[in-house]
């Protein structure tokens, strides 16, 4: 499957929660609190949404439980899949195992330490290979990070506008993450724990997808 080139504010109206997909437009003006926002998108989308409260049958809770996780992260669904097979040969509960890879990846760390304001800026930031791990060029947005690693910002990059104003922005960060907003560098000091994943997913409906 291809990535989706489209409105990404359609997949909040899917999954009916905000997903914060477009970083700081998000704060000010969101689809989802407009009247429109309150429809599913698609031609019945007005309907559907009305039938809010109507039953949801099982597959589809787990289902939509699996496409938010998906949405937010920014992956195809074969990425997904890849993740979910390499959390299930890990030691551990296969849930937590999958959300924790995908937190630990490049793109979703740079923008945790605030160097970018959503996930896919991220991704244009690293792919673009302005992004050094340890020391060296990594432009792979997916790349696995691990506990010490060390994440910084290329030094002609560091004067760039959009991401002085993004960086400038930033004041929360997880305690698995450090970060010297000075030196635009931010190490893992630790793997995350459940309850510092970015956004509250039930991994434990996707793993029974998976099962079914
Ligand atoms: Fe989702 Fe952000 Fe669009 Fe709101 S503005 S619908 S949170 S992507």
């Amino acid at each position: 499957m291809s990535r989706y080139l489209g409105s990404v504010c359609k997949h909040c109206r899917r999954e009916k929660e905000k997903l914060f997909l477009k970083g700081e437009r998000c704060g000010t003006k969101c689809t989802l609190d407009s009247k429109r926002g309150k429809n599913i998108p698609g031609q019945h989308g007005a309907q559907r949404g009305r039938m809010g409260r109507a039953k949801v049958s099982d597959y589809a809770r787990h289902l939509r439980e699996k496409q938010k996780a998906r949405r937010i992260y920014g992956l195809t669904e074969e990425q997904f899949s890849n993740y979910f097979k390499r959390a299930d040969r890990m030691k551990g509960l296969t849930g937590e195992n999958l959300l924790r890879l995908l937190e630990m990846r490049l793109d979703n760390v740079v923008h945790r330490l605030g160097v970018a304001s959503s996930r896919k800026q991220a991704r244009q930031i690293v792919g673009h290979g302005n992004i050094l791990v340890n020391g060296k060029r990594v432009n792979l947005p997916g790349y696995p990070l691990k506990q010490g690693d060390v994440v910084a910002l290329k030094e002609k990059m560091k004067e760039n506008v959009i991401i002085k104003r993004t960086l400038e922005r930033a004041n929360r960060f997880p305690s698995w993450l450090s970060f010297d907003k000075v030196a635009a560098s931010g190490t893992v000091v630790a793997t995350p724990s459940v309850s510092e994943f970015s956004h509250p997913i039930d991994s434990q409906l996707i793993v029974e997808l998976y099962s079914k």
